[in-house]
């Protein structure tokens, strides 16, 4: 046996020992420990350790611990809650303390290290003695039951004598200084024969142990021994003065869950679970999980239904009374009812209503659960990305409940609640999941009858549900989702139907909200003209109601504080309620300039102005592109620019633009990220117009798509780009020619108000955008 010293942190374990070739896992939360890990880690990882005589002592000194131990390796550390620390590591020699060089911040000592060189071949009394202890394993095993078979395999395939007893002791249990006499054993046939004793006694101790088993086993019969340990827990429970607890609360979810109409998988599991609370003491902290189990049982409604009104006229005047419009939405509910009046069962359809915030999509959906006469729950589905969030998550995690879908069900209280997901469109996936395919699983009417939560563990009916889903645009709606659904596009609202839905809906609705009476306060059409023109720029009505509920909240204070009886707000008295004007139609911006084009865009929150800015500036034809443009939007200014490269004769452009000028594209509110082509016909405006110094009309918009020989492409969002222009005052505005068909969607009073131009090719638009003779 070669020995060699070494000088490493050494650390006192309570109650384990550890063996050469074993490699186990335990805490450390003692300072001193954890500082002799630290130290350790830093170099090359090695550690002595070593048991501590008595385990319940806190801070051992150099007298309380074995001078024998294992030289071990760090293989792992994990930072656990609190100051604890998990680590990992294997046994790999024996050592003995022969000098402890330091006792603070940690032990450090000097070690004599024993390496086995190669295991002396056993002789023939070694393998008897080898042969004993692995029969003597065996009947441990068979005895005790503690240890998988497997290892007995393992076990028989090692030679080595010392090894052989080292590993075996890993696997048992024995009491520390049982284990402290393998360990001092130096000497490998010595270690054996200690084991050998070791090990005889133990079988000794287990067979008895098993004896007085049976003994005990054939006295009681199976019944009479769980009648003995219900009357001991009884009797427990009466020690405790915790009489009448459970076994009366068990009667009463039986009770309840025999009451309710439910499917019998479910009955019978959670019946399951009810008697199992029998069994368990109150204090138990398993109590409470399966307590919230059989509450959440008991809440769900599976067979509470509410009764729908197929009463179309009654419908209709509801849906008419709280909306303005959205005819596409009510006359699709309307004739659903009057379907299910005929075909008893028909499945509901599942509307995705697609449109700008604040247009009312919430809020019709509100509607027509009122009016079908079903309760309405919404969940919203931004940020959701988590799949455990619809599915909820197995009973196992400490604190669990049901997923969203659950409990909204729940709050709705009945099983054909009208059911709105919320911005289906932002929906998320990660690495945790994929909650669209639960979604999928969710509006599919083919297997939501049948859809399992993780934490009810049992079926849930969601067939009867009428699903409604809202998204501000269809091109984040993953595919298949999409194909489930019938998509109404809602689009956003002219300054006159704003008007319309401010005095019809809006006024009412904020002034009952803040305790007026229609007589206390009044605001004409005009006012609410000014409200919508100077303080909103939106495609929806959001922020106007907020514009009105603050002018109602101060006429309420007004009315209390002054003690007046009324209060006319007109145009004029505006600001005292609302401050200064937050938008003015800028006059300056849409002055004729050189260099700046108005653009339309379609953009989640709906039709939107874009004026795009070009710099020529001396250089060498690099072109700078900044707003955030997407890189559609990008290769479009591209396919712009190679377009006038094509053109530089006609347009009288200087014919080598491109190798000595550089040009800066900017699109301003740099933070709003813009896509797509239909800024084409607007960003070579006005690069063209940089290049000439010809000023574009101020009064003119565009949108279109640009190919390389100039022609002009058609383009989405039509009504909504036409909107945004009018809120901005535009006179002109440019659309392809092949846009012409979405024209029937414009609203007469903006045809009055707007020139259209329908245009083919991009000499076109310049003839209408630029502003000629000017040069
Ligand atoms: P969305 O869900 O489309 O973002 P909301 O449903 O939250 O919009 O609507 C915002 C507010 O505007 C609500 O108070 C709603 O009642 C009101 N509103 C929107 N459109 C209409 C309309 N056509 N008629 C009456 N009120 C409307």
């Amino acid at each position: 046996m070669k020995s060699n010293k070494r000088t490493i942190p050494l650390i006192p374990l309570r109650g384990l020992s550890i063996f050469p070739y074993m490699v186990i896992h335990f805490d450390v939360g003692r300072d001193k420990s954890v500082n002799a890990l630290e130290e350790a880690m830093v170099n090359d990882s090695m550690i002595f350790l070593t048991s501590q005589k008595e385990a319940r002592i806190d801070m051992p000194t150099v007298d309380d611990f074995y001078e024998v131990g294992t030289v071990c390796k760090i293989k792992q550390m994990l930072k656990l809650p609190g100051d604890t620390i998990r680590v990992l590591v294997e046994g790999i020699n024996r050592g003995k303390v022969r000098e402890i060089i330091q006792e603070e911040p940690y032990f450090e000592a000097e070690i004599e290290e024993f390496v086995y060189e190669k295991e002396v071949e056993a002789n023939k009394e070694m393998k008897a003695m080898m042969r004993m202890v692995i029969d003597n394993f065996e009947e441990y095993i068979k005895a005790g039951n503690k240890v998988s078979p497997d290892v007995l395999v393992s076990i028989s395939e090692i030679n080595e004598p010392g090894r052989l007893a080292d590993v075996i002791s890993s696997y048992i249990q024995l009491k520390p200084e049982d284990k402290q006499k393998i360990l001092e054993a130096f000497n490998p046939y010595a270690r054996l024969e200690v084991l050998h004793i070791i090990l005889e006694e133990e079988i000794e101790v287990l067979e008895i142990e098993e004896e007085i088993n049976n003994r005990v086993k054939s006295q009681i019969n199976k019944v009479q021994k769980e009648y003995y340990l219900k009357e001991q827990i009884k009797a427990i429970q009466k020690e405790l003065g915790e009489e009448e607890g459970l076994e009366a609360e068990v009667d009463e979810y039986i009770e309840k869950i025999q009451e309710i109409n439910m499917p019998e998988e479910v009955k019978e599991k959670s019946i399951k679970e009810a008697e199992r609370l029998r069994r368990l003491s109150p204090s138990s902290a398993e109590t409470g999980v399966i307590r919230n189990y059989l509450e959440w049982i008991i809440e769900l409604p599976w067979d509470t239904e509410t009764k729908d009104r197929l009463d179309i006229k009654k419908s209709r005047e509801i849906l008419e009374k709280d909306h303005y419009g959205l005819e596409d939405v009510k006359e699709r509910i309307l004739e659903y009812l009057a379907i299910r009046k005929l075909a008893k069962n028909m499945k509901g359809p599942i509307l995705c209503l697609v449109g700008p915030p604040g247009v009312g999509k919430t809020s019709i959906a509100k509607s027509i659960a009122k009016a079908i006469n079903r309760k309405f729950v919404r969940m919203s589905l931004g940020g959701v990305r988590d799949e455990a969030e619809i599915r909820g998550h197995r009973r196992t995690y400490v604190g669990a409940i049901p997923g969203r879908i659950v409990s909204s069900m729940k709050k709705a209280g009945s099983k054909n609640p009208v059911f709105l997901f919320d911005e289906i469109d932002k929906l998320n996936s990660d690495f945790r999941g994929d909650p669209a395919s639960a979604l999928l699983e969710v509006l599919d009417p083919e297997q939501n009858n049948t859809f399992t939560d993780h934490f009810l563990e049992a079926p849930f009916d969601l067939s009867k549900v009428m699903f409604i889903t809202t998204a501000n645009s269809l091109n984040n709606i993953p595919r298949p989702l999409l194909d489930r659904m019938e998509v109404i596009r809602i689009s956003g609202y002219t300054e006159e139907e704003k008007v319309e839905i401010a005095k019809r809906y809006l006024v009412p609705k904020q002034r009952k909200e803040h305790g007026l009476k229609e007589k206390n306060v009044s605001l004409s059409d005009n006012t609410l003209e000014a409200i919508i023109e100077n303080y909103t720029r939106e495609a929806g009505v959001r922020n106007l109601e907020r514009n009105i509920a603050n002018v109602m909240r101060k006429v309420a204070k007004r009315i209390v504080e002054e003690n007046i009886k009324s209060v006319k707000v007109n145009t004029r008295t505006l600001s005292n309620y609302l401050g200064t004007p937050k938008f003015r139609r800028s006059e300056t911006e849409r002055e004729d300039q050189i260099g700046l084009a108005t653009g339309l865009a379609w953009t989640a929150v709906g039709g939107e102005t874009l004026s795009i800015e070009v710099t020529p500036m001396p250089g060498k034809g690099k072109l700078q592109l900044t707003g955030k443009l997407g890189d559609v939007m990008k290769e479009s200014a591209v396919t712009g620019i190679s377009y006038i490269r094509s053109k530089v004769e006609e347009l009288e452009i200087d014919k080598d633009f491109h190798t000595k000028r550089d040009l800066h594209i900017h699109v301003p509110e740099g933070a709003i990220p813009k896509d797509g082509p239909s800024a084409g016909i607007t960003m070579a405006t006005a690069v063209i117009s940089a290049l000439t110094d010809i000023p574009v009309n101020g009064d003119v918009a565009m949108t279109g798509e640009i190919t390389l020989r100039g022609r002009v492409l058609p383009i989405g969002g039509v009504k909504e780009k036409v909107l945004a222009a009018n809120r901005l005052g535009i006179k002109k505005v440019l659309l392809p020619w092949d846009n012409k068909k979405d024209m029937d969607e414009i609203p007469d009073k903006i045809k009055k108000n707007i020139e259209f131009v329908f245009v083919k090719t991009m000499d076109e638009v310049l003839d209408h955008a630029l502003v000629k003779g000017e040069k």
